[in-house]
């Protein structure tokens, strides 16, 4: 088993360009052993480039990678302590769930009794015993998913690397297969490297995660630190839905930090970051934070409150979202829960205060 505080991934300013296209710039990153751990981010923003990379698939332009404490740069994947699930699936198609399983087996020239009793127990992990005789053409695509899991498992590698790996399935069974996953490596005990761009499949399965955009490492955190205490604009815009407030910083408090929006002047703390006065800097607050307060509601001390122009309701089953409008024309999104009567019900056009507690504002320096 691994060591409470082994290493399994530690990259050192890892860059990598296709041409022109500066794909991954010096990224920092450390991965416990044991973590489930996700890379989370947009639609080309690096995170295929730094899993192939971690499997030896391209070579990196600058940096270094070392796995469980040993330098595999320059190694090729099948000298590294790692297995892929890549994000087609990808099976033989003229091969059986069983022998889809054992490829990688037969290929290292096991014994067959020890390729069958391996690909037997993985079969039975993997949820799949019942199917080790079926063609790929006749699985669902969770079974699919799930046959890929165990040809990688089988191979018993410290690390697995998955590319979207639920990217092919719908909603429902996306989570479903989720938590399966998440089960799965706490079952296997390796560290999983899971690359998403959906949020929801990430705060699922991880342990902990990294943001990825634009080439950059942006943040890393467990889910919840990153849901509660983005640090960066671009956390708090990616995850979780939050208004955010652009200003500049007019005055530094016992109180906390002013930033002046141009209609209204926020105060918030500074969370141990330095701001200084005239610096441009952002303030986020999560949706289901902020309240539109009724007529001759007035806000107490302890919320922050802002005049708005009520522009609509959009009910979204178990919430309802009040949109308005700020004094700068930005839009300002209140969530609460649906409550189906007329408690809840503004005018189109009305003046109305929105408002949300001031401790759980955070501010964004970059
Ligand atoms: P993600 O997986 O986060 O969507 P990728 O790592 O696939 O992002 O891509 C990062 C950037 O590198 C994108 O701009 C993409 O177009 C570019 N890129 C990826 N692979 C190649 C390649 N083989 N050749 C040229 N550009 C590439
Ligand atoms: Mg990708």
């Amino acid at each position: 088993m691994n060591q409470p505080n082994e290493i399994a991934v530690q990259v050192s300013g890892l860059s990598k360009n296709y041409g022109a296209v500066q794909a991954l710039r010096g990224v920092d990153l450390s991965i416990g052993a044991g973590e489930y751990f996700v890379l989370l981010g947009p639609s080309g923003g690096g995170k295929t480039t730094l899993l192939r990379l971690l499997g030896g698939f391209i070579r990196p332009s600058a940096g270094q990678i070392l796995l469980h404490g040993r330098d595999v740069s320059e190694q090729p994947p099948n000298r590294r302590p790692t297995s892929m699930v890549f994000q087609s699936f990808a099976l033989f198609p003229h091969m059986t769930v069983a022998q889809n399983v054992g490829y990688g087996l037969r290929l290292r020239r096991l014994p067959k009794a020890e390729i069958a009793s391996r690909v037997d127990a993985m079969l039975e992990l993997v949820g799949l015993s019942a199917l080790a005789g079926r063609m790929p053409h006749a699985l669902s695509g969770g079974q699919q998913q799930r046959v890929q899991l165990g040809r990688s498992l089988v191979l018993e590698a410290d690390i697995l690397l998955l590319d979207e790996p639920l990217a092919a399935l719908d909603a429902k069974l996306r989570k479903d297969m989720c938590l399966e996953l998440k089960h799965l490596q706490e079952q296997v005990g390796i560290t999983f490297v899971h690359v998403t761009h959906n949020q929801e499949e990430a705060m699922t399965v991880a342990d902990n995660m990294a943001i990825i955009a634009n080439g950059e490492l942006v943040e890393t955190g467990t889910a919840q630190d990153l849901y509660e205490n983005p640090r960066r604009r671009f956390t708090a815009d990616f995850i979780g839905e939050n208004n955010i407030f652009d200003g500049r910083v007019s005055g530094l408090t016992s109180g906390g930090v002013d930033v002046d929006l141009g209609f209204a002047i926020l105060t918030v703390d500074a969370h141990g970051q330095t701001p200084r006065v005239g610096d441009n800097v952002s303030v986020s607050v999560r949706s289901e934070l902020v309240r539109v307060l009724g007529r001759g509601e007035a806000p107490d001390a302890l919320l922050q409150s802002v005049p708005a122009t009520y522009g609509e309701a959009v009910y979204l089953g178990l919430a309802t979202s009040h949109v308005a409008s700020l004094a700068n024309g930005d839009a300002i999104v209140a969530r609460h829960i649906s409550r189906g009567d007329a408690s809840d019900v503004f005018e189109a056009e009305a003046q109305v205060t929105y408002a949300w507690p001031r401790a759980r504002m955070r501010l964004h320096l970059s």
